[in-house]
C-alpha cells in the first residue's frame, strides 16, 4: 500500500493530527520511544541538496520506520517541492512493512502540528495578531495550525520575495473574515504579532528583538542544521526556550548552537523544557514571557502521523 499526498491531505486533518502529536509526546520519551540523530549525506562538491535518512521506533504503537528524504532548498523556485521522499511504516511483531507513505505531505502537517502544541501551551491564551515569515509549504501549513488553537483576526505575512508572500495571501480565501496583510520588512510584520512562525530558508537571523513584543510566542520552524538559523541571538539569550528534542537541539539546532558558542556555553543551557516536559507539567508555563520553540522535527512524529493515515485507510 503506498498513500499518496492527495490522501494524506483527507485521512490527516490538522486537528486530528495536533491530538496524534499530543498523544506522542505524552508517552515516556525514554522507555516508549527510540528516536536516533537522523543522518544526512551531503552530495560531494555540490551544495544544492542533501539527502536525509530519519529511522524511529514507538514500542506502544508497536511500529518502527523511517523516513528517507531528499533537501533541495531551491526547489521551491521550480515548483517543487524542498523536501522529497518516502517514509516506510513497519510492524513490530514480525517486522513486515505495512506500508510507505508520501514524506511531503506528512512532514508538512506535522510540523505545524507540533507548532500548534506548543503555541497552546506557551501563546499568550487571547493571541488575535499572528505574523508568517515566509511563504511555502509551512507557512500554509502553519496559517492552518495556528488557527485551529488561537481566534486569530489578523496574519501580517512578510517572504523574501514580496510577490510569494502576496500569492499565499492570494491563495487565503477560505479563511473568511480574517485580516491578512502583505508586509515590506520583517519588522513590520512582527512588531504587533502575539505569534510568529518563521518558515524560511534563511541561513542567517531575519528576526531581532527588538521587533518583539514582550510576551510573544516565536515557532523557529525553518532552520534545520547546526550552521543555520532564523533568531538573532539576543531573542535566544531572553527567551523562555523550548525545544521538540533534546538531543535533537544539542546537535543540530542552529538556533541554540550559534548563540550559546558566543556566551561560552552549552545550547541545552538555553532549554527550559521540552514538549513532552511542557505536556506533562503546563506549571512552566509563563505567558508574560517571551518563549521560543525551537522545532527540528523528528521521525516518531512522522511515523505517529502515518500510522493514523495507515490505520483510517485500512478500516
Ligand atoms: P519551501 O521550499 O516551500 O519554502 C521556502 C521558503 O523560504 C520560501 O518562502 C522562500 O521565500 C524562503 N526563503 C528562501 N531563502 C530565503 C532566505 N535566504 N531568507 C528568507 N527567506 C528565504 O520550504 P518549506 O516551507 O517546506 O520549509 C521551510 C523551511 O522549514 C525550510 O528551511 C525547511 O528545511 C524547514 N523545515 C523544517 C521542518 C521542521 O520539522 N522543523 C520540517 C520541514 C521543513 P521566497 O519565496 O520569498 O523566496
Amino acid at each position: 500500500m503506498f498513500i499518496d499526498n492527495d490522501q494524506i491531505e483527507k485521512l490527516l486533518p490538522m486537528s486530528e493530527c495536533i491530538e496524534v502529536m499530543q498523544a506522542l509526546f505524552l508517552l515516556n520519551a525514554e522507555t516508549d520511544i527510540v528516536n536516533p540523530l537522523r543522518s544526512t549525506m551531503p552530495l560531494h562538491n555540490d551544495s544544492r541538496g542533501v539527502m536525509g535518512v530519519m529511522p524511529a521506533y514507538i514500542r506502544p504503537y508497536e511500529v518502527m520506520g523511517i523516513k528517507v528524504l531528499s533537501i533541495f532548498p531551491d526547489n521551491y523556485k521550480k515548483g517543487l517541492s524542498s523536501h522529497q521522499g518516502i517514509i516506510h511504516l513497519y510492524e513490530t511483531r514480525t517486522g513486515q512493512l505495512m506500508t510507505s507513505l508520501d514524506a511531503d505531505g506528512i512532514t508538512g502537517i506535522r510540523t505545524a502540528a507540533v507548532s500548534a502544541l506548543a503555541t497552546k501551551h506557551l501563546a499568550i491564551p487571547n493571541a488575535k495578531a499572528l505574523c508568517i515569515l515566509g511563504s511555502g509549504v509551512q507557512a500554509r501549513k502553519h496559517i492552518e495550525a495556528m488557527l485551529e488553537i488561537r481566534d486569530i483576526e489578523k496574519i501580517t505575512l512578510w517572504s523574501l520575495n514580496k510577490s510569494s508572500a502576496e500569492r499565499l495571501a492570494g491563495d487565503m480565501e477560505q479563511y473568511e473574515g480574517i485580516d491578512f496583510k502583505v508586509c515590506d520588512t520583517v519588522r513590520e510584520a512582527a512588531m504587533d504579532a502575539d505569534i510568529i512562525c518563521t518558515v524560511t530558508a534563511a541561513k542567517k537571523p531575519i528576526l531581532e528583538n527588538a521587533y518583539l513584543k514582550p510576551h510573544v510566542h516565536i515557532n523557529a520552524v525553518g532552520a534545520c542544521t547546526a550552521t543555520t538559523r532564523e533568531l538573532a541571538s539576543e531573542i535566544i539569550n531572553t527567551s523562555d526556550v523550548y525545544v521538540d528534542n533534546r538531543v535533537s537541539a544539542a546537535n543540530e539546532a542552529g538556533e541554540l548552537l550559534l548563540p550559546a558558542k558566543e556566551n561560552g556555553h552549552d545550547a541545552l543551557d538555553f532549554v527550559k523544557a521540552d514538549i513532552s516536559e511542557l505536556l506533562k507539567d503546563s506549571s512552566r508555563y509563563d505567558a508574560s514571557r517571551k518563549t521560543v520553540f525551537k522545532s527540528l522535527g523528528i521521525a516518531s512524529e512522522d511515523l505517529a502521523a502515518g500510522l493514523l493515515c495507515y490505520t483510517k485507510l485500512k478500516g
